[in-house]
């Protein structure tokens, strides 16, 4: 991974430290010496990271991370709070204006990398996600924001803590964001307990019966989990596993004596984060869902439509039998419309969804072209089994009038059916589509309440003419 990172420090020196090291793990560098000019290059040219040193002249590093997180242009980029003592208070400060982590001075290599990486992984996913979010919006497919997120109470939390004393302090530190701590004292224990309700887990590094970091690799495999926030509670003597877990995709960590205050802070973050992703995943299902269907039926839209046409036409040759299409058109909507007013009309077109999904094969698609038109996407079918299926269809329709819910009004409602069939190894789906429409105006031109196919051949057949007895 490779990661643009924005070093601040007064001292010339420990920025030069700095730039080295993340030169030779091949990160780009660039720096500042004071907080202003980091504010402005945040700005100008934004960086994955940023590592900050917090005591500089004039404006020091927590005014520094507090603008940059008060400014919605730089508040998603990760602050790494750089301290030259471990001074709890100062971490504490830190939180409060929003710092992401902390690394104290001299800073050791395992976890600066540990930790740049892991925050630029989760920054990089963030950023995944707005940019699918504003391609849905871009469709003009989004409802409404849905405002900050930023409850982090009433959490579900799994800690692995084999010593109880210490399980219990540390339950009742995450009192207030949490709905209940659920403790495992051994790694079985945890696999046993973790459910999808659970919102993070914390977990030690030293566990009675295998190795915690096993259960880290495992879940970061199973989609179920991968996006479950993991804290980490380490011994100063045990950061090379920090630095593997981190690695193997845990979120962040604490090391002991955990600090109260750190601690909860660290879980509110992770739980905040969680619950945003959360809101961006179901936000993008959403608008996926409202982009490609219509809201009035919940059919499939043309978007859609046309898409999945494109798509079988695209699938490769022998064996893979020929798509028929039906499109539809109601028979003089205007005057449902006319006669009963709009409302009627939608419930109309809402029904008439209803009846084609019933009476067509699962594996066939109904969809909604626009207006009171719909096309019925059929793989695997031959023109005569095509009209088979649409004149079901229209007796389906015109065998029973409409009730309205609304006003109880009873409508007779008849369509008319062109269907077509696409050509022998594929060809343009607008030629397909141009068939089946012709076909349709042949049948509203032949007296609507009608199918007719490609081929012309029309249905029900039109009444023979009686023969003329002519007097001899
Ligand atoms: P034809 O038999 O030739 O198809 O006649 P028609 O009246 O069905 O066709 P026309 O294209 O003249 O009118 C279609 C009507 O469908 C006009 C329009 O107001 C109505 N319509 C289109 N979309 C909707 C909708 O979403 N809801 C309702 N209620 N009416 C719609
Ligand atoms: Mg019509
Ligand atoms: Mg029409």
């Amino acid at each position: 991974m490779t990661a643009r990172v924005l070093v601040v420090d007064d001292v010339e020196l420990n920025v030069k430290l700095l730039e080295a090291k993340m030169a030779s793990e091949y990160f780009e560098v660039i720096s500042a010496f004071n907080g202003a000019s980091a504010l402005e290059l945040a700005e100008t040219d934004p960086p994955d990271i940023i590592l900050l040193d917090v005591m500089m002249p004039r404006m020091d590093g927590f005014e520094v991370c507090r603008r940059l997180k008060a400014n919605p242009r730089t508040t998603d980029i990760p602050v790494v709070m750089v301290t030259a003592l471990s001074d709890v208070a100062d971490r504490l400060r830190g939180l409060e204006v929003g710092a992401d982590d902390f690394l104290t001075k001299p800073v050791n290599d395992i976890a600066l990398f540990a930790r740049v990486r892991s925050l630029v992984r989760l920054k990089r996913m963030m950023e995944e996600l707005r940019l699918r979010e504003e391609i849905c919006g871009r469709f003009g497919a989004r409802e409404g924001d849905d405002g900050p997120v930023d409850d982090a109470g009433a959490a579900r939390i799994l800690l692995l803590e084999e010593r109880g004393f210490a399980a219990s302090r540390i339950a009742d530190t995450l009192a207030p964001v949490a709905a209940a701590v659920v403790r495992a004292d051994s790694c079985a224990d945890a696999v046993a307990q973790l459910n999808h309700d659970i919102e993070l887990v914390i977990a030690s590094l030293s566990m009675p019966d295998g190795d915690p970091l096993r259960l880290v690799s495992q879940w970061r495999a199973t989609e179920a989990f991968r996006q479950l926030p993991i804290l980490l509670l380490a011994n100063e003597g045990e950061l090379p596993q920090l630095a593997k877990g981190l690695d193997l995709g845990a979120n962040d960590y604490l090391i002991r004596p955990v600090d109260r205050n750190e601690l909860l802070a660290r879980a509110r973050t992770q739980i905040r984060r969680k619950r945003l992703q959360e809101r961006l995943r179901a936000n993008y299902r959403r608008s996926l869902s409202l982009a490609l269907t219509d809201e009035l039926t919940g059919l499939y839209n043309r978007r859609y439509v046309l898409a999945h046409l494109g798509e079988l036409a695209a699938r490769p040759g022998p064996g893979a039998g020929s798509t028929a299409v039906m499109m539809i058109d109601i028979d003089h909507f205007k005057s449902v419309n006319d006669c009963h007013g709009h409302p009627a009309g939608d419930e109309v077109l809402r029904q008439l969804a209803a009846r084609a999904l019933r009476g067509v094969r699962s594996v066939d698609l109904v969809a909604r072209l626009g207006g009171e038109e719909f096309l019925v996407v059929m793989p695997e079918t031959n023109l005569a089994a095509a009209v088979v299926v649409a004149e079901r269809l229209r007796l389906a329709v015109a065998g029973e009038p409409f009730a309205l819910h609304a006003s109880g009004q009873k409508i007779p409602v008849t369509i008319s059916v062109g269907v077509a069939v696409a050509a022998e190894g594929g060809g343009p789906v607008e030629d397909l589509l141009k068939s089946a429409d012709d076909a349709l105006y042949a049948a509203k031109n032949s007296g609507r309440n009608r199918v007719v196919s490609q081929s012309g051949s029309v249905v029900p057949a039109p009444v023979p003419r009686m023969p003329v007895a002519i007097a001899s």
